[in-house]
């Protein structure tokens, strides 16, 4: 279909019929011939007095359906399916697998750590209150993977946008609004998906396949002495479940399942990852510095109305290291996003309104894995150990986390210093009011957290603040650690086969295998390993 690129006023872009009219006027349509419009693309030239909003739409001419027969999945029955594959993991890579599986009428069976989504959210309001954590129900693990409890922006750098558009069409197709079919910028909300993986499960089940909760896998299960070929896996508590392949679709935290894969003897590797802080100011100082017009306008309200809470991405090079914002969410909040007890890691979500009164963003560094090889004597305390196992990155990750409860308070407050001060060396003598539910305590980031983070982020606050003049205050205050932003192991794969490079019918996938990051990309990378299997079938 034809892409359309248009210039709006904000009053304009924020009116369907307006845009629906701008589009009938560029192709000299009637305006009843244009059924509804797909909107790829949406950015704000908020530079010059009178905002401009860009558009690139995708008219849906009269009597096209948005999800047209071909689009809808086709679920067979596998109650009585000869073929069987084991998945580990109900986060989104898992999910869509499963998914993909009952189209080809193979029976998957998911094996989950955690529990289902609405017994986890009670586990998760416990976390919130600073009552502990449960290290099997948290913000990572459950029913629906990491990204349950986000705001479930649909992003994705991926090119490939024909089988994005699958990863959509699912979304819908369990419940989403329609609008994630089309909106390039696609946001879910954490009060919605829930629900989305809900339906999932129901779908699997109905279907024939198995979704099972409080199953850790704690071992692997190969077909012979030569352990060249899995067979299945254990779970904790010694039930076991074979199929003819394992879908490893673990996420990036279950740091117990690396070191159990490491000591069976499949090989995993350090990969370059990130670590840094979370940031939050208030969202009206967020407004005013990216919308420029903001700052004189008297009609202020009825712009952010019209525009929404404004984000921010931001990039920066310090010492040929990339410091970057990650996962931004306007008015929303910051959350606890660890999953042991000794760690304090936290991460942002919103809700779908995004009308919380704060702005909240990871600031993080680029880490290589040459950048931690004298911290790895640090953390490993053995000498021969270091980089060998390929767990250095994920044991830097851990000491880092560490640090940070040792600076915050147990169970869960976390350490925090005004953004300022951390960037001038200075203490912060008390906080400014937080999102962050357990709450948060005075602490001198700048002099605990290792120098390859600290100096660098300092650079890159500075850096930032020559482009956005307001953003480095002390109006805003700074978090740790931010350190789950990608996996620090990858598990390494062939690229044609999609299997672990030594170990056959061992498909490791998603964001813990090391491929994929975020919601779209994981469940992308779990209908790629579930086609694969779907068309080779084992022996
Ligand atoms: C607070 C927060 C906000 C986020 N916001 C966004 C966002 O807005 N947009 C976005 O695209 N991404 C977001 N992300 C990232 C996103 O959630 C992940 O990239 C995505 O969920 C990865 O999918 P996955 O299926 O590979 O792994 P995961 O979602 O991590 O799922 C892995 C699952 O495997 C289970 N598991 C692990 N080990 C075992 C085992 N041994 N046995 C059995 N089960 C096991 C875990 O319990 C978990 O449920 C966010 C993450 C967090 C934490």
């Amino acid at each position: 279909m034809e892409q359309i690129q248009l210039i709006l006023t904000p009053q304009q872009a924020a009116d369907e019929k307006q845009i629906q009219k701008a589009v009938a006027n560029s192709l000299h349509l009637p305006f009843a011939d244009i059924q509804d419009v797909r909107i790829i693309r949406r950015s704000v030239d908020a530079r010059q007095r009178n905002i401009k909003v860009l558009l690139t739409v995708e008219p849906v001419i009269k009597d096209t359906p948005l999800l047209p027969e071909e689009g809808k999945p086709h679920y067979q029955d596998v109650h009585h399916s000869k073929r069987q594959v084991v998945i580990v993991g109900a986060g989104p890579a898992g999910l869509f697998a499963a998914l993909t599986l009952l189209e080809n009428g193979i029976k998957p069976v998911i094996l989950e750590r955690g529990k289902e989504v609405s017994e986890r959210k009670r586990d998760i309001a416990i976390l919130n209150r600073n009552e502990g954590i449960n290290t099997e129900s948290n913000y990572c693990f459950g029913e629906g993977g990491a990204g349950t409890f986000s705001d479930g922006k649909l992003f994705s750098r991926s090119k490939k946008r024909g089988n994005m558009q699958r990863v959509m069409e699912l979304f819908h197709y369990h419940g989403a609004i329609e609008n994630v079919l089309y909106e390039a910028h696609a946001h879910i909300g954490s009060d919605k998906l829930p629900g989305i993986i809900r339906n999932m499960r129901e779908t699997i089940i109905e279907k024939g396949g198995e979704v099972n909760f409080g199953k850790k896998v704690t071992e692997l299960l190969f077909a012979d002495s030569s352990r060249r070929r899995i067979a299945g896996v254990r779970c904790e508590d010694g039930t076991e479940y074979k199929g003819e392949a394992v879908i490893l679709a673990i996420g990036h935290s279950a740091h117990d399942t690396y070191r159990m894969l490491a000591n069976s003897g499949v090989r995993v590797e350090t990969k370059g990852f990130a670590m840094g802080v979370r940031v939050e100011h208030p969202q009206a100082l967020i407004n005013r510095l990216m919308y420029k017009p903001l700052r004189t306008a008297a009609n202020g309200d009825d712009l952010i109305r019209l525009l929404g809470n404004a984000s921010y991405s931001l990039v920066t090079q310090v010492e040929g290291r990339g410091v970057y914002s990650f996962c931004m969410c306007p008015g929303g909040h910051i959350v606890p996003a660890g999953s042991s007890k000794d760690g304090c890691v936290v991460n942002g979500m919103s809700a779908s309104h995004r009308n919380s009164p704060y702005a909240n963003s990871g600031i993080v560094v680029e880490i290589r894995p040459e950048d931690i090889e004298d911290s790895e004597k640090l953390t490993s305390n053995n000498e021969k150990q270091v980089n060998a196992d390929g767990l250095a990155g994920l044991r830097f990750q851990e000491y880092v986390e560490r640090l940070a409860a040792e600076h915050g308070e147990a169970p869960d407050k976390a350490p925090a210093q005004r953004l300022r001060d951390f960037v001038e060396g200075k203490p912060s003598k008390d906080l400014p009011p937080c999102s962050y539910l357990p709450g948060i305590v005075v602490s001198r980031l700048d002099l605990w957290l290792p120098d390859i983070i600290s100096k660098r982020l300092q650079q890159g606050f500075r850096d930032f603040a020559r482009k956005y003049p307001g953003f480095l205050t002390n109006d805003a205050v700074i978090l740790g650690v931010e350190s789950r932003s990608s996996s620090a192991v990858r598990i390494p794969r062939d690229k044609e086969t999609l299997q672990h490079v030594e170990t056959e019918g061992l498909f490791p996938c998603g964001e813990g295998a090391g491929y994929a990051g975020g919601i779209t990309s994981s469940a992308l990378d779990g209908i790629n390993a579930a086609l694969y299997i779907a068309q080779h079938p084992a022996g």
